[in-house]
C-alpha cells in the first residue's frame, strides 16, 4: 500500500482548508498529502458566516458581506454597525469548488474514501472526524435554515437580524437568524441552544412557516435550499496522538458559546503551514483558555437559566459593538473583556462559578 508524508482525515471545512493552505504556500511540492473523505460528492451544505476580524483565502467564496446588524427582544430592538469587522457569509459550494479545482492540480495530492486504502504507519496525520461520546448533559446549537426567494421585494439587504428572541422559547434559547442576500433573497434560520434530549424543538418546517408568515408577514416565497446542523457546545472526546494533530470540530475550534469555528479553522490551518517543517514538535493550538473559562461560565449560567438568555444576549451588545464583537471572535484585550463581563447578571454568573 502507498504511504504519504500527511493525511488529512475528513476532507471538509478544516481539512479541505489545510489542504488549501499548504499547497498554495508550496508545502506540497516535495511532500505527497493523502486526504480521506467518504462524501461522493461536493454540493452546498453549510452557508459559513462569521466577523471577518482576520484575513482569510476565501474572499471570492463571499455570498454577501454586511456592515449593520441589529439583534431584538420582545419589545425592543438594537441596530447596531460592524464597519471595521464586516460580517461575512461563506457559500460553501463556492468554497469546495475552489479548493478542489487547485488541489487536484498537484500530482502529490491524492484522494481517497476510505483510511484502509492506504498505509498510515509511517504518516503525520491532521484528523477532522470528531468523536462525540452521547452525554444527554450536553449543549448544542441545532438549527434548520432555509433559503428563500420572494416575487416582490422585500428585505432591506444592508441589515441582518443576528438574533429574534421574539418567538417561543419552550423553556429553553429560541431564536431566528435572517441574512438578506439581496432585496428578494435570504437565508432564514431558526436555531436553538438546548441539550436535545427529544425532538420536541426540532419541528423546524412549522417554525420557519410560522415565523415567515406570521412575525415577518411574508406570504408568498419560494424555498431555493436547506440546511440543517448541530454543532457541539462541547469539546469532542478526541484523543491527543503521537504524530497527530486533531482539526476542526475535532481539534477544539468551536468558540463553545457561539458556535462559530469558520475563522478559528482558517487560523489553525495557518499556525500548521507556518509550522510544518517541524510538526512533530510544534505546541499544540488551542483558543485560548480565557474564552474557554468564561463560556464555560456562560454555558453554566444557559443551562440554569434559559429564560434569562435573551436579555443576557440583548445587553451584552449594549457594549460597544467593536468591542463585542472582537470578544466573540477571540480578538479581545483585557478592558474589552472586563467591558463585556460589566454587561452581565453579575450574581447569577458569580454564583455559575459554583454550580
Ligand atoms: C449546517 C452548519 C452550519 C454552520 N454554520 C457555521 C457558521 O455560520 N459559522 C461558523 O463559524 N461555523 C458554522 N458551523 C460550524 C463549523 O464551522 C462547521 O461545522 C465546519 O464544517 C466544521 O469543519 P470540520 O472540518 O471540523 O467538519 P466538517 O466540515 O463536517 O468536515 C468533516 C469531514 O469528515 C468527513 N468524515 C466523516 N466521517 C469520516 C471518516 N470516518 N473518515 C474520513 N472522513 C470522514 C465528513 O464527510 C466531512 O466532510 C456550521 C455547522 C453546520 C453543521
Amino acid at each position: 500500500m502507498k504511504e504519504f508524508d500527511y493525511i488529512i482525515i475528513g476532507g471538509g471545512c478544516a481539512g479541505l482548508s489545510l489542504a488549501y493552505e499548504l499547497e498554495v504556500h508550496n508545502k506540497l511540492n516535495n511532500k505527497t498529502l493523502a486526504i480521506i473523505e467518504p462524501r461522493l460528492e461536493y454540493k452546498k451544505d453549510k452557508t459559513w458566516s462569521f466577523w471577518k476580524v482576520t484575513s482569510h483565502n476565501f474572499d471570492d467564496c463571499v455570498k454577501k458581506s454586511w456592515k449593520n446588524f441589529s439583534i431584538n427582544i420582545p419589545g425592543k430592538i438594537n441596530h447596531l454597525e460592524c464597519n471595521n469587522y464586516p460580517y461575512q457569509s461563506i457559500d460553501s459550494g463556492l468554497f469546495y469548488e475552489k479548493i478542489n479545482i487547485r488541489l487536484k492540480k498537484n500530482k502529490n495530492i491524492f484522494f481517497f474514501k476510505n483510511l484502509d486504502d492506504i498505509d498510515k504507519k509511517n504518516s503525520f496525520i491532521f484528523n477532522s472526524v470528531p468523536e462525540i461520546k452521547k452525554n444527554h448533559l450536553n449543549l448544542w446549537q441545532h438549527f434548520c435554515g432555509i433559503e428563500i426567494e420572494t416575487e416582490k421585494n422585500y428585505f432591506d439587504d444592508s441589515i441582518f437580524n443576528l438574533m429574534d428572541f421574539d418567538c417561543e422559547q419552550r423553556e429553553s434559547v429560541h431564536f431566528f437568524y435572517t441574512l438578506p442576500y439581496s432585496k428578494n433573497k435570504a437565508l432564514v434560520e431558526t436555531t436553538w441552544l438546548s441539550k436535545m434530549n427529544d425532538n420536541s424543538q426540532k419541528d423546524y418546517d412549522n417554525q420557519l412557516k410560522n415565523y415567515l408568515e406570521n412575525h415577518l408577514n411574508l406570504k408568498d416565497y419560494k424555498i431555493s435550499y436547506k440546511e440543517e446542523g448541530a454543532i457541539p457546545l462541547f469539546y469532542p472526546a478526541n484523543k491527543e496522538i503521537k504524530s497527530q494533530i486533531n482539526i476542526g470540530t475535532a481539534g477544539g475550534m468551536t468558540r463553545l458559546s457561539t458556535g462559530y469555528t469558520f475563522l478559528n479553522i482558517q487560523e489553525h490551518s495557518k499556525y500548521i503551514r507556518k509550522n510544518i517543517e517541524n510538526i512533530s514538535n510544534v505546541k499544540k493550538y488551542e483558543i485560548h483558555k480565557k474564552y474557554q473559562f468564561l463560556d464555560e461560565i456562560f454555558l453554566r449560567v444557559l443551562d440554569k437559566h434559559p429564560e434569562k438568555m435573551s436579555n443576557i444576549f440583548f445587553d451584552m451588545f449594549r457594549a460597544s459593538p467593536k468591542t463585542v464583537i472582537k470578544f466573540l471572535s477571540n480578538k479581545s484585550n483585557f478592558f474589552e473583556d472586563l467591558s463585556i463581563i460589566f454587561k452581565m447578571p453579575k450574581l447569577t454568573f458569580i454564583k455559575a462559578l459554583f454550580y
